[in-house]
């Protein structure tokens, strides 16, 4: 049986399963509730002590992970509530677990998908404890076993001994997690959002996480196709790891730039500057979460970024809320959000929000060198709208003497309006294609959903002769045209992006390699 699901970290894992959801070993309650109160604070800090000799042995993402843990567990703010049940009456383990389901809750409730995978890290430190109370270890997986379970812990991703195989099988979990980025990083195989089956699956398992899937309790016909199409795989990553340092090129020898993707500042700690162009999107929705981020708060953001980056460029998108990304506090409610009031129509209606945004930007642009994109444009007025309140937070500034710099502008490619007719908008500094949204309205397939997946292809004729005439136009005017859609990292479609006059792709930085790869086997 085959389920399918998404890939979080490519590569293929044959192993045991080894169930992640056992329940954990029974507490002994105590007497009183100071000795309750004893009992966890003794656990907090076997848990803490456990993290900071973890600390030790790790590295630069790793130990930044487990440093945010101890900082978490150290938090009086966290154990408080806890404490404060057990002088009710709670015993220790009930108190611990009740506090932190309740901040677990906060997280899980977020739209952000950042913010969701920070619930995983609290579920870790609240099972630390819960160990460290109940005085029992953990069983540790066998070597080369399928960790499969709900989601896991970051803990116990770094616990694991990864050298001879294995991956990561989660039903539930997001690509956005810690652990995703560790398994990236670390090339630990991860498949998440498999759902539960309706039997608790057990034996050998065969994780396909180059396509998203799990084949449970395999034929030996299936065995062996997956270790033909594993091997592979293994030969194309060995191949593609040589590229990662040398710039891009075609087998033609046809000059490629190729920038990287991120939405969290702390994207750029795993990546090395000299592998890329630069940042070709930096999404900026999740700093939109919870609350709305005030100037400060995203001015050290795109500081970081840009210091990060040096003299190469970092394309900063002004927020793109709305659609699939909602925020609470800023979006609406609508009937149809693909094609309400998303993006620029969104910061265009809230100038309050928008001018913030202008103003952080301004001041980081002395940083480095920043580019700046408007999403969801889809007539020139809005461009022109948005160019100006630049223009007038940046003489506010001028009169105010504050250390400021007004970025390129330039524009997303992802309404059909804009790739259809681009003659409206040849003042634009640059264009962006956001391939994800230009190829779900061209084909009126949303791209969230899986029952018209099939649709929703780059390679469909009609979404690449789009893609090519807006490159030509960038040629004809002098004006740089880049794509950083998915498809631009996606090894199947960049033959097809290339011939359509692409130089220039930006992709997730876990697909640098294979991309550069993928690249130089094109002959334009
Ligand atoms: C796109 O639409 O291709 C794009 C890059 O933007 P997002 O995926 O954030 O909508
Ligand atoms: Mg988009």
């Amino acid at each position: 049986m085959r389920i399918e699901g998404i890939p979080a970290s490519a590569g293929y894992a044959e192993g045991p399963l080894f169930d992640l959801d056992r329940p954990l070993a029974v507490y002994e309650g105590k007497t009183s509730a100071a000795e309750e109160k004893a009992a966890l604070k003794a656990a907090i800090d076997k848990a803490a002590s456990r993290l900071t000799s973890l600390v030790e042995a790790a590295d630069g993402d790793a130990a930044g992970i487990l440093e945010f843990q101890i900082a978490m567990l150290e938090d009086d703010a966290l154990s408080g509530p806890a404490f404060g049940s057990i002088g009710l009456g709670q015993p220790a383990d009930a108190a611990w677990r009740q506090a932190l389901d309740v901040e677990i809750a906060g997280y899980e409730a977020s739209d952000q998908d950042y913010f969701r995978a920070r619930a995983a890290d609290l579920r870790d430190i609240r099972d630390q404890v819960l160990w460290a109370l109940s005085e029992h270890g953990e069983a540790a997986a066998p070597a080369g076993a399928i960790l499969y379970g709900e989601d896991i812990a970051p803990t116990r991703f770094l616990e694991t001994d990864w050298s001879s195989g294995g991956g990561i099988a989660l039903k539930a979990g997001s690509t956005a997690s810690h652990v995703a980025m560790l398994a990236r990083s670390r090339g630990v195989p991860m498949v998440v959002g498999l759902g539960t089956p309706a039997e608790k699956p057990a034996g050998v398992a065969l994780l396909d996480a180059e396509h998203g899937g799990i084949v449970l309790s395999p034929s030996p016909a299936e065995v062996e196709a997956f270790r033909r199409s594993s091997s592979a795989f293994a030969a194309r990553q060995g191949k593609a790891q040589t590229f990662l340092a040398q710039p891009a090129a075609t087998k033609a020898g046809t000059a490629v730039r190729v920038q990287v993707n991120i939405a969290d500042p702390s994207d750029v700690d795993g990546i090395d500057i000299a592998t890329c162009d630069g940042v070709g999107l930096m999404r900026t929705e999740f700093l939109f979460g919870k609350s709305l981020p005030d100037e400060e708060t995203q001015y050290r953001a795109y500081r970081k970024v840009l210091e990060w980056a040096g003299d190469k460029p970092v394309t900063i998108r002004t927020v793109d809320a709305g659609g699939d990304k909602p925020v609470p506090g800023f979006t609406v409610e609508e009937t149809n959000p693909f094609l309400g009031l998303r993006g620029i129509r969104l910061s265009l209606a809230r100038l309050d929000i928008f001018r913030m945004q202008i103003r952080a930007l301004l001041r980081a642009a002395v940083h480095g060198n920043l580019k700046v994109m408007f999403p969801m444009i889809a007539t020139a007025e809005e461009y022109a709208q948005a160019a100006a309140l630049f223009a007038e937070e940046q003489t506010a500034f001028a009169a105010r003497g504050v250390a400021h710099k007004l970025p390129p502008l330039g524009i997303m490619v992802e309404v059909p309006s804009v790739a259809i007719a681009p003659e409206a908008f040849a003042k634009v500094a640059f264009f962006s294609i956001g391939s994800n949204d230009l190829t779900q309205y061209v084909m009126a397939a949303a791209r969230d959903n899986a029952s018209v997946a099939h649709l929703n292809s780059v390679r469909h004729p009609a979404v690449l002769r789009l893609i090519a005439s807006v490159a030509a136009f960038g040629r004809e005017k002098g004006i740089p045209v880049s794509l950083c859609g998915d498809a631009g990292g996606d090894p199947a479609a960049i033959p097809a992006l290339l011939e359509a006059g692409l130089r220039d792709l930006s992709v997730a930085p876990a697909q640098l390699a294979m991309a550069k790869a993928a690249i130089a086997d094109v002959s334009v």
